[in-house]
């Protein structure tokens, strides 16, 4: 029933104050506390429509897991028709053998796979088997790569000094970590100099995509394999949102070096919920022995796993990649060009299946450079572009998927242009 508030509010404004009574801040992941509150009626293709009316060209994608575009038909079918025979069975099925062999098959140098629900999970896993295969605690991370939201992961930095990002997130969780600043193999070197012997694991996003869009240097994934190697130490790529979006071996194959472990999510299962570890068996097979515990109600169900084989068939037998980047490389120059025509020191870099949006003109190599960049003012920006039909993140990271084509391409430079007009 209306009431006297809602008179005259729009319905996304109305579904709002109905979220606000009954979920804190009207949303289910904090992530999404900063993002627009117009409410989605449906999404097509790279397409979304609000409750209100207006369409959007959609390059956030879900953050990052609509790689094939929203309802792609054979995911959505594949997963409907083998969910008519049942969900979950607390048992083994086909479908999750076909789904395991396909990944491992794809990513090319795995042997062993475990689907997790979330990327989180499939992070904490692979600290686990690192932990009790070396005998080790400490693991090396780096500033600003992200791996999740739990207490022993989940870092803020705040006046240059990093910690928890949450209240009542458990500082002692993060002691085990030491932080290096990402792309310095010499502070690799330096830090294993020190500590090598009490280090189980290496963890990284292969390309820094959650901040910035920073590719490795040249030399630096060699360099940290080798010296895991020479210290016997767990090298693990965080691939949950490079897995399969750029390419079906990932970045592990863009670089070409293999890790001992690397997670996936988003990409792998046309927008449904899952993630996978995977690696070589020796690794792997201690969940097998029952050494070390990985457990998961939904972990494999029919949903994920005829989702997982659709999505990875569909990459292999029609490859997107090429028709992606090429969108891509459209997209970045277009964008280029249209903030240069305003005089504003635009800046899009990265590749074309994930870039980064902001202004500026440091060169950016790690998390510490990134903050040379406006990004408050690209934040900015976001809101405008929002209004102006395109859905986008505040923090500047556009993805591609496989189903933006020139319609969306033009409706997008379109949108960008009136969005500038509007704001400068
Ligand atoms: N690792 C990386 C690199 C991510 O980008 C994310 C999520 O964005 C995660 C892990 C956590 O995944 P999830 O949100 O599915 O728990």
């Amino acid at each position: 029933m209306e009431n006297e508030e809602s008179q005259g509010a729009s319905r996304s404004e109305e579904l709002c104050r109905r979220a606000l009574n009954r979920t804190p801040g009207g949303v289910h992941s904090n992530v999404r506390l900063a993002g627009s509150r117009e409410f989605i009626r449906s999404a097509r293709g790279a397409w979304l429509y609000s409750v209100d009316g207006r369409d959007y060209v959609d390059y956030l994608l879900g953050q990052g897991p609509n790689f094939l575009g929203h309802a792609p038909g054979q995911v959505v079918e594949a997963v409907s028709d083998a969910c008519r025979n049942g969900v979950i069975f607390g048992g083994q099925h086909e479908l999750e053998v076909r789904a395991a062999e396909l990944v491992c098959e794809a990513v090319g140098w795995a042997d062993m796979i475990r689907f997790s629900m979330t990327g989180t999970e499939a992070v904490q896993a692979a600290f686990r088997l690192a932990r009790a295969a070396t005998g080790r605690t400490k693991v090396i991370r780096f500033e600003g790569h992200y791996h999740g939201w739990l207490d022993n992961v989940l870092l803020a930095n705040r006046d240059g000094r990093w910690g928890p990002a949450s209240n009542g997130q458990l500082a002692a969780h993060l002691d085990d970590f030491v932080l290096l600043p990402w792309n310095d193999l010499d502070e690799v070197a330096a830090a294993l100099a020190r500590d090598g012997e009490e280090i189980a694991a290496v963890v990284m996003e292969p390309i820094m995509i959650n901040a910035g869009v920073i590719e490795p240097k040249p030399g630096f994934l060699q360099g940290v394999r080798r010296l895991c190697d020479d210290y016997g130490i767990v090298l693990i790529f965080d691939e949950v949102i490079s897995g399969f979006r750029l390419g079906l071996d990932g970045a592990a194959g863009r670089y070409g070096v293999t890790p001992d472990l690397a997670t996936y999510g988003k990409a792998i299962a046309g927008g449904f919920p899952v993630a996978a570890l995977v690696g070589g068996e020796e690794l792997m097979d201690l969940f097998g022995t029952g050494e070390v515990n990985h457990s998961g109600t939904f972990n494999s169900s029919v949903m994920a796993t005829a989702a997982v084989v659709a999505s990875v068939s569909s990459l292999i037998d029609d490859p997107p990649y090429e028709r992606v980047a090429q969108h891509g490389k459209e997209l970045m120059n277009g964008l280029q060009d249209i903030g240069a025509g305003y005089g504003l020191p635009l800046r899009v870099v990265g590749l074309p299946q994930a870039f980064h949006v902001s202004f500026g003109d440091a060169e950016v190599t790690d998390y510490r450079t990134l903050q040379q960049l406006d990004l408050a003012r690209y934040e900015d920006l976001a809101g405008t572009l929002i209004d102006h039909g395109l859905w986008v993140a505040g923090r500047g990271v556009w993805y591609v998927s496989a189903a933006h084509g020139q319609k969306e391409l033009d409706a997008a430079l379109t949108r960008f242009d009136k969005a500038l007009a509007s704001w400068t």
